[in-house]
């Protein structure tokens, strides 16, 4: 075992880091390719930092939140927020009273944590349902949630997300819609509606998330709820900062769904391509990915013996693909907790035109140095820690 408890995962994503710096002062930024799907932007012009010192700028970005946020979500009024879960939190601190229910409906399990989290901080009863005909929405009910995309970008259908709607709606219980991603991925590669459109009384969206923005929430919706929801975040600090506003509005004017749909249409030939080699690619919305137990079995396969845990295996392949070839993915960059699945997202700037027989190469190469290195404990131990 490399990788035994969270500070090692701290090690791992310093390690990581230093990669990225000695790449970037080697090679500069073309030497990286960025497949997280979480591209983590910051686009700000000079113009648009020197208006962040004054009491201006705030001003004006505020108002433009409103106009591209509505634009990207719908609603009434938008909001900033700090996270996706702040946003979430915040939810749940307005509307959820101690001892009522929150009920959940999501694709596949697991729900993302901030949602149960936030039920046993007011003292709320949470339920999560993945059957409709189990689907229960109890007489105390304050708050119904629906995710629109998991993080593993299961997606709820159309459907579903009208009648789950129809049954709260039916009780005067307002909805939210955790579209952490989905708002972008249900829209852009599934055809569907905005949440708002489909019925929802509040939908939050992470900015980093298929989009050029940075690591925040975006929230619309009815003005009386945001409006409760806000008073919440500014209470408890959750709120998006300026400078995250304006890194928002500028994410939101470059998104565009062209590339998200380019993606999805080159990932089949990607997947048919690499699974002629291997045997661990699953097919993702906009990409593929490695589960950690699937890289495993293949490792088992080959008859190699080795110490490494079945993370460690993913870590491991994730932290080659990045010192050797510059390939950017989760389990080498993550936080402590993050999954261990190895995406490769062809949504992304630095590889929606790339030629995918280059991209299969650097996977290839890399691929063969990680086999040489499960049974060197030693130099995996030192790439994946420092
Ligand atoms: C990413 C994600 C979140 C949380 O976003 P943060 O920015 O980490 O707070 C919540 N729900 C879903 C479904 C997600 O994918």
């Amino acid at each position: 075992m490399i990788v035994n408890n969270s500070l090692d995962e701290v090690k791992k994503r310093e390690s990581a880091l230093k990669i990225i710096k000695s790449i970037m002062s080697d090679n500069g930024r073309f030497g990286l390719y960025d497949v997280t799907g979480l591209s983590g932007a910051f686009l700000a012009s000079e113009n648009d930092l020197n208006l962040l010192e004054t009491y201006v700028g705030p001003a004006i970005f505020e108002d433009e939140l409103q106009i591209y946020g509505k634009e990207h979500l719908g609603g009434e009024k938008l909001l900033g927020v700090n996270r996706t879960s702040s946003g979430i939190l915040a939810t749940i601190l307005a509307l959820v009273e101690e001892g009522s229910n929150v009920s959940h409906f999501l694709a596949e399990f697991p729900a993302h944590p901030s949602i149960p989290r936030s039920c046993k901080l007011v003292g709320a009863s949470y339920n999560e349902y993945v059957d409709i005909d189990k689907f229960k929405i109890l007489d105390n009910t304050s708050l119904v949630v629906i995710t629109g995309a998991t993080m593993d970008h299961k997606v709820i259908s159309e459907s579903l997300f009208r009648k789950v709607v129809e049954i709260a709606h039916s009780k005067n219980i307002p909805v939210l819609v955790d579209d952490a991603s989905g708002a972008r991925l249900r829209t852009a590669i599934f055809d569907q509606k905005k949440a708002i459109e489909l019925g929802a009384d509040l939908v939050v969206t992470s900015t980093d998330k298929l989009m050029l923005g940075p690591r925040g929430g975006l929230m619309a919706g009815r003005e009386d709820l945001i409006n409760q929801v806000k008073l919440k975040a500014t209470q408890f600090g959750l709120e998006a900062q300026p400078p995250l506003i304006l890194a928002m509005v500028n994410g939101l004017k470059e998104y565009k769904k062209d590339n998200l749909v380019k993606a999805f249409s080159r990932k089949e030939e990607f997947f048919k391509l690499l699974s002629s080699k291997y045997s661990f690619f699953k097919l993702s919305p906009t990409g593929v990915m490695i589960k950690e137990e699937d890289l495993a079995d293949d490792i088992k396969e080959r008859n190699i013996e080795s110490d490494l845990s079945v993370k460690d295996f993913a870590f491991l392949f994730a932290m080659v693909l990045l010192k050797e070839e510059g390939i950017i993915t989760i389990p080498a960059v993550g936080m402590p907790g993050a999954s261990a699945t190895i995406r490769f997202d062809l949504s992304t700037q630095d590889v929606v035109d790339i030629d995918l027989d280059v991209l299969i190469k650097k996977i290839d190469d890399s691929f063969n140095i990680f086999l040489n290195l499960i049974d060197d404990v030693d130099s995996a131990k030192k790439l994946i820690l420092g």
